[in-house]
């Protein structure tokens, strides 16, 4: 596989492809959610990490509640559904437990974790906010239902760690999932069938949502997958399939370079191209085209972080 830096990649009218024709693009219809990204640090340093996060990080900044606030008020203006938190670790972050707060009382709330231990660290915080007026919801990084091969990237005891948080939070009366990794070729049944063992195991039900992730790799890198033009929008979806991408119903707000900044969806900021303004009424009103290599795997594979409520 390929890798070109970004700059490189984008030809010089980023409205045609590289052979000249119109770039296909999506035109957001509603936000229906709206994604924060709590900043790059993370107590983790994993290898294949899409956002490039580990300890110290700071290519996007941690954000704090008086930078939340206004946005969260705007979406809520603009008709939002549901407020999601991901990282980087969004428990390294200080003022993540009063974020929630703020937010849960309006929306319900989604949040990305590796539970570890900034996760349960806070637990005792965290319990509080099981009865917040609207539901948050946790979905935890098991990558694998094996904890040699979790762990082998992740560190050691970060399966054992990942698998209590799952069962506190559970417990403690919050809705939970899992997002794992999906290699390229795998047997999807067979994989099924070990997390709901591995559920079983530890007391909990097999309904517990697996979200499989493909590999996005790293920032900064450009797969080279095929170009998607306005004809392939077209011939291969409907105006109804073309609704269902990330970033026809929601946005992404990030601090970057001391500025809060909106994306287009949580598998572009690293690239500017996807920056979208800084205000999300201004964002609404852009086409997102489709030229970042993570875009081909939306468009062939449907890929999504979104979770509906
Ligand atoms: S990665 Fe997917 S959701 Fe994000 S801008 Fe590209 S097509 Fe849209």
């Amino acid at each position: 596989m390929q890798h070109i830096p970004v700059k490189q990649a984008h030809s010089t009218n980023w409205l045609l492809t590289a052979d000249g024709q119109p770039r296909g693009y999506i035109a957001p219809h509603s936000l229906q959610e709206l994604w924060f990204h709590t900043g790059t640090a993370c107590n983790l340093r994993c290898p294949f990490c899409l956002e490039g996060s580990k300890p110290g990080d700071d290519r996007l900044a941690v954000m704090k509640l008086k930078e939340v606030k206004p946005f969260i008020d705007e979406a809520l203006y603009l008709g939002v559904q549901q407020f999601s938190f991901t990282g980087g670790e969004p428990f390294v972050a200080k003022e993540m437990i009063k974020i929630l707060q703020y937010a849960s009382q309006y929306r319900p709330c989604l949040v990305l974790s590796n539970g570890t231990a900034p996760l349960l660290q806070r637990f005792s915080q965290l319990v509080s906010l099981s009865s917040a007026p609207h539901a948050i919801r946790f979905r935890i990084s098991i990558d694998y239902p094996d904890s040699t091969l979790h762990d082998k990237d992740r560190g050691t005891g970060s399966f054992a760690m990942a698998l209590k948080s799952l069962r506190q939070l559970y417990q403690a009366g919050f809705n939970v999932s899992i997002a794992r990794q999906q290699p390229r070729e795998e047997n999807t049944d067979d994989i099924t069938d070990q997390y709901h063992k591995l559920l079983n195991s530890i007391g909990l039900p097999q309904t517990i949502p697996v979200i499989p992730f493909p590999d996005f790799a790293p920032p900064f890198v450009q797969h080279t997958t095929p170009q998607i033009t306005e004809q392939c929008m077209r011939t291969y979806h409907t105006s109804a399939s073309r609704r269902q991408f990330m970033c026809a119903f929601s946005k992404m707000v990030v601090k970057i370079k001391g500025r809060l900044r909106v994306y287009a969806c949580t598998l572009v900021d690293d690239d500017p191209v996807y920056d979208l303004g800084s205000s999300l009424q201004e964002s609404m009103n852009k086409q997102i085209r489709l030229g970042h290599h993570r875009c081909y795997s939306c468009f062939a594979f449907g890929a999504s972080c979104s979770e509906g409520t």
